[in-house]
């Protein structure tokens, strides 16, 4: 059975943003009666339209929507886009549906579902455990926005569950945010350890699931609390558009998030939210040929004498157990390494690479990406903090597309002769 996620804005009488209840699915299968993923990332919650059949999600542009009386506001559900849109809600029904939560937010980047988690659960005067090796931008958003506000962070190695409790402070760590695998490190978490560790101590705990994608690793079939996604990277797959998610397990914490989100009107627009759910239908076939590729590519590079520290979590990675025990089987699309050269060598190569690999910043998508993190991504973090989780200079960072993987090759190959 394909969930119907007839989880219509319930805001009729208690205004509270409460998603009709679903039944979460046991770990291991991927929905109800069996249902397969491959098959829910097609249809789960998309229903041909009732008016005219169209078997594709209508693209409701529209501001306001028009009540039939007082009485009866709301009683389609919908009244003003900035607290529900109904194609918008379509996408958060069925992110929470890929990512087996209770109900989901979307917005315009997933650096604003993470501002959503942060605001939501911490203020002045709270403590936030991180790991010390996310995404450069969340690194900043915690130390150039929040700290100003009174909020303090310890940026913790979180591959040791213990180095996590030790930075626990009881009564005032609020919320733990872990990222599996990390950018661009591809550190990995322990999602059972950490969701146990911030239960112990009262905290919400979100995990930033981006690298790896429903298809690796759902955080809540772990239990965790909150997952945050940015869409920007594998459901949307194609550089078409920017987008995030955060999605709650549970009622109350799907409640405080909407809450949060409708003041900070911190939303996604119906075009991007319509595109979405177009592409995230094909993220099955897009990253398990993504995780061969990368396969591909990281064993050849870890045979060329150039090469040092190749490090994917299908071959050679230093938490191998975990990303078996957390993976599903599949590694996805990131890998990174660097030349015997070091930085100087490191940067030749992503100056010379060529077609089909593109030099920029963004993954995920179709196209195979090659970031010098130091300079793109990573450039906002300080340099000190940077370096101390190895993001080098001539540290380079590949997401494997979809194209042929000898093509792959053999362009890294002819940049290699030069570096
Ligand atoms: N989290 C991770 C792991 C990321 O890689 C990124 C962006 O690269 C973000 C969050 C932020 O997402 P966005 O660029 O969509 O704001």
């Amino acid at each position: 059975m394909i969930p119907r996620c007839n989880s219509v804005f319930n805001g009729l009488a208690s205004r509270r943003f409460v998603s009709a209840s679903r039944p979460l699915y046991k770990a291991g299968t991927w929905g109800p009666d069996g249902t397969k993923f491959d098959t829910q990332l097609v249809h789960a919650c998309v229903d041909p339209d009732e008016r005219t059949g169209a078997i594709l999600t209508p693209l409701y542009q529209s501001t306001t929507f028009v009540q039939e009386s007082v009485e009866k506001y709301l009683a389609k559900g919908y009244s003003y886009s900035r607290t529900n849109n109904p194609t918008v809600k379509v996408l958060e029904d069925k992110v929470a549906s890929i990512e087996n939560g209770f109900g989901s937010v979307v917005t315009g980047t997933g650096m604003a579902a993470t501002t959503i988690v942060m605001s939501t659960f911490l203020k002045a005067g709270d403590h936030c455990v991180i790991t010390d090796s996310s995404y450069g931008g969340t690194n900043r958003l915690c130390r150039v926005q929040f700290e100003k506000y009174g909020i303090d962070y310890s940026f913790v190695d979180f591959r040791d569950p213990e180095v996590v409790r030790a930075a626990m402070i009881p009564g005032r760590t609020k919320l733990v945010f872990s990222e599996t695998p990390t950018n661009p490190t591809l550190r990995l978490v322990d999602l059972e350890k950490i969701q146990a560790i911030a239960e112990e101590f009262g905290a919400v705990h979100c995990c930033d699931t981006t690298f790896a994608t429903p298809l690796m690793v759902r955080p809540q079939d772990w239990g965790v609390d909150l997952t945050m996604q940015s869409l920007t990277k594998f459901y949307d797959g194609h550089n078409l558009g920017t987008g995030g998610a955060v999605v709650a397990k549970n009622a109350e914490l799907f409640d405080q998030i909407k809450l949060t989100q409708n003041m900070h009107g911190n939303i996604m627009a119906p075009q991007v939210a319509f595109t979405i759910l177009q592409t995230m239908k094909t993220m099955h076939l897009r990253v398990k040929r993504q995780s061969e590729t990368a396969t591909a590519v990281a064993k050849w590079l870890s045979k060329h004498p150039k090469v040092t520290n190749v490090v994917y979590p299908g071959t050679t990675h230093p938490q191998k157990a975990l990303a078996d025990k957390y993976h599903n089987g599949v590694h996805g699309g990131m890998l990174w390494f660097e030349l015997n050269g070091g930085a100087p060598a490191g940067i030749e190569l992503m100056n010379r690479i060529e077609r089909p690999w593109s030099l920029c910043e963004n993954l995920g998508a179709v196209e195979s990406i090659i970031t010098a993190c130091a300079v793109m991504t990573h450039a906002n973090m300080e340099v000190a903090d940077r370096l101390k989780v190895g993001i080098t200079d001539g540290f380079i960072r590949v997401s494997c597309g979809i194209e042929d993987q000898d093509d792959l090759i053999r362009a890294l190959e002819r940049a290699l002769e030069h570096c």
